[in-house]
């Protein structure tokens, strides 16, 4: 329809938002559905935050507040910076944002220009590239295998890198498959970064908290101080405190990037929900004790759903460090057929023929940037996903 803008025909559809709405549609029409599609926690939001929102309602703060938020949130978001990441920053290179996407998508806004390069390491979030589409830039995806565990190298990034680069995506716990860089992995690609002074960083850090055997996480201008100036640090409440609903990210940068960040945000939704500000506050400065007996739990649903889905012919599941997702190959499935004669010729096929036939919803290796794949989010309890994975069993057993 030539009424709706150009910028449009340049994106698609969130797939992971599509495949959760999908999902509910089926359930709501009676469907029996198990979804290990969404990306946010079972669990409801500690009641320590619920009461900070009530508390906040009932002082009154619901009112527009700064566009970029709350000074009290903003203190907290640099003492957690300061605490949790050895980063130093002030309330002025700080943003906060309806949730992470919006975080990100007014930094890319604010300093995009048709042409401009973002590298992108895949498997990606799957709002990276058209959030860098709708901001007029082009995305340079840079394809991690599965034998590197998911993780690009230093030498696949250094040879991304043109004049024309602005970005470097970063995001460790990964979305879709959970993989963390080490600090001496990341160091290898900051050490590439340091060699290229145009190109800025852009880190998404929203699974910090979700690490397990061990895992020590990291950050690249903890890493490598001398990329402080370019780089941008985002993070949220969503996954680590179950605040999926209330929206609220954010970063912290230089202060002329917080500025333009400002800017937009000050001509979209002027602020983030103030309700959602002081609960976040909450979150980030109250206690924090239940996120180790949360990351038991994510823990053990993780190895239950590798061991499960490991013994399943055709399937490799390798073991994540982080976040809730794990991210199968389905390589060995490509080109049987169901029951019913479909051929499963990609991820799609198979995630649509699986949610047909057994009622399991998944998102698609494609809609992160490599197939053939599939992410399940194993954010559910440990019975539902005993079954999910059962039926995955029973459906690949039934290829031919
Ligand atoms: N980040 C989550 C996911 O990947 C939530 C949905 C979305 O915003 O993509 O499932």
């Amino acid at each position: 329809m030539s009424f709706l803008s150009a910028t449009l025909s340049r994106v698609k559809p969130s797939p992971t938002i599509a495949v959760t709405t999908k999902a509910a549609e089926l359930r709501a029409a009676g469907r029996d559905i198990i979804s290990l599609g969404a990306g946010e926690p079972d669990f409801d939001t500690p009641d320590n935050i619920k009461a900070a929102a009530k508390a906040a309602m009932d002082a009154g703060k619901t009112k527009y507040t700064a566009p970029d938020g709350i000074a009290e949130l903003k203190q907290a978001i640099c003492d957690k910076f300061e605490r949790e990441n050895g980063l130093s920053y002030t309330p002025k290179q700080v943003s906060v944002g309806t949730g992470g996407k919006q975080t990100l998508y007014n930094a890319l806004m604010a300093t995009l220009n048709a042409g401009d390069e973002v590298i992108i390491p895949a498997p990606y979030w799957t709002s990276y590239p058209d959030m860098v589409l709708l901001a007029g830039g082009e995305p340079v995806v840079v394809e991690a295998t599965l034998e590197n565990a998911f993780r690009i190298t230093p030498e696949q990034l250094d040879a991304a890198i043109t004049p024309k680069t602005k970005w470097f995506i970063f995001n460790s716990p990964s979305n879709p498959t959970g993989a963390g860089y080490t600090r001496e992995q990341l160091k290898g690609l900051t050490d590439v970064l340091m060699q290229h002074p145009h190109v800025w960083v852009l880190t998404d850090d929203m699974y910090e908290h979700l690490a397990y055997d061990g895992f020590s996480f990291c950050t690249p201008a903890e890493v490598e101080p001398g990329l402080y100036d370019r780089t941008l640090t985002c993070n949220g409440v969503s996954k680590a405190y179950a605040m999926t609903g209330w929206r609220i990210g954010y970063a912290a940068g230089p202060e002329q990037l917080i500025a333009a960040m400002r800017k937009i945000q000050s001509q979209s939704t002027s602020n983030p929900c103030s309700i959602s500000q002081w609960a976040a506050l909450e979150a980030i400065s109250g206690p924090q004790d239940f996120i180790a007996p949360n990351n038991e739990m994510f823990k053990r649903r993780r190895d239950l759903v590798i061991s499960m889905l490991s013994q399943i012919d055709g399937i490799t599941c390798p073991v994540p460090d982080g976040a809730f997702y794990v991210y199968p190959s389905i390589a060995g499935l490509i080109g049987k057929r169901t029951s019913t004669g479909v051929e499963i010729t990609d991820d799609e096929v198979f995630a649509t023929a699986l949610l047909e036939e057994t009622g399991v919803a998944v998102v698609f290796g494609a809609a992160f940037g490599l197939s053939p794949n599939f992410r399940v989010s194993y954010a559910t309890s440990d019975e539902a996903l005993t079954e999910a994975c059962g039926r995955i069993k029973s459906f690949c057993a039934s290829l031919s």
